[in-house]
């Protein structure tokens, strides 16, 4: 069985690990291109957008593909909705892996906000030195604000205008409690911001804010079609995946 991994994840690689070494499963995973050195998965691997759900619909016919994994971050929203339309057109069988979003525990001091905007709109009331943890695509929604001064933390540098008083850390998780307690005391940091992208690769920084009594602005993810068939771990996407393939 052909199937494609819309990656760009750990969830996505790990996929691809455990299918690539099974008999019967043809895999190819698909990458953005966004990240200049990205972690690749074993296997076959595409890079590049497709050209939107009419590329995508093509793509997948051409290739013979019989299944399709949506495993892309819970951020990717335009991909997600792609391949919910493409699979739909073509009658292919999609799941779409999310992992489980954060949830506060006791102390923290979280404002959800439902997306960039509102997160820039709310963050001068809330402070003058913002942690902005949302990687680089999204830094332009903050970029007309000339007060409060951001940390801009990133794998590979921000496109494009950013804020007028900020200075750019490039790094790329994970990070460890210690590193991010020590980040926000050192930069005087008041107020982060960052995505519910869930996981445990980047929560730390979840804690350390906790601990220091940081407000944090957390954005909300993009929905998913309604009738979208969603695995939160790799083991039940497997699972899926295996119960397809008998299925042929
Ligand atoms: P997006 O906004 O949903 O997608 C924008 C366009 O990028 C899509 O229309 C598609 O171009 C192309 N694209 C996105 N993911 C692709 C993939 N896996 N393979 C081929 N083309 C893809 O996506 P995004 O938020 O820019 O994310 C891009 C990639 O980075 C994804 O693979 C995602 O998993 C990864 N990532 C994103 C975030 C985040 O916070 N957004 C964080 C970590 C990793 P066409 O329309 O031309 O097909």
């Amino acid at each position: 069985m052909r199937i494609l991994i819309l990656g760009g994840t750990r969830e996505a690689r790990e996929l691809a690990h455990i299918a690539s070494g099974e008999q019967g499963f043809d895999i190819v995973s698909s990458l953005a291109g966004r990240v200049r050195d990205p972690l690749l998965p074993v296997g076959a691997v595409r890079v590049g957008g497709f050209g939107g759900v009419d590329g995508l619909r093509e793509w997948l016919r051409t290739n013979e593909i019989g299944a399709l994994v949506d495993a892309t971050h819970p951020f990717a929203g335009v991909i997600s909705a792609n391949a919910a339309a493409a699979a739909t057109d073509l009658g292919l069988p999609l799941v779409h892996v999310r992992r489980p979003g954060w949830s506060a525990q006791p102390g923290d001091r979280w404002i959800r906000v439902p997306d960039l905007a509102a997160a820039a709109k709310s963050v001068g009331e809330l402070g003058e030195r913002v942690f902005l943890t949302i990687g680089r695509q999204g830094v332009g929604a903050f970029a007309g604000l000339t007060r409060p001064w951001f940390l801009i933390r990133a794998i590979d540098p921000p496109e494009g205008a950013l804020p007028a008083n900020h200075e750019l850390l490039l790094a790329r998780g994970p990070f460890t409690l210690e590193d991010e307690s020590r980040l926000l005391a050192d930069k005087r940091i008041d107020v982060l911001v960052t995505k519910d992208s869930g996981g445990d690769q980047t929560d730390a920084k979840l804690i350390a804010a906790r601990s220091a009594g940081i407000p944090v602005v957390m954005i909300d993810r993009p929905p998913l079609p309604d009738a979208a068939v969603v695995m939160e771990t790799v083991a039940q996407a497997w699972d899926w995946l295996r119960e397809r393939s008998a299925a042929e």
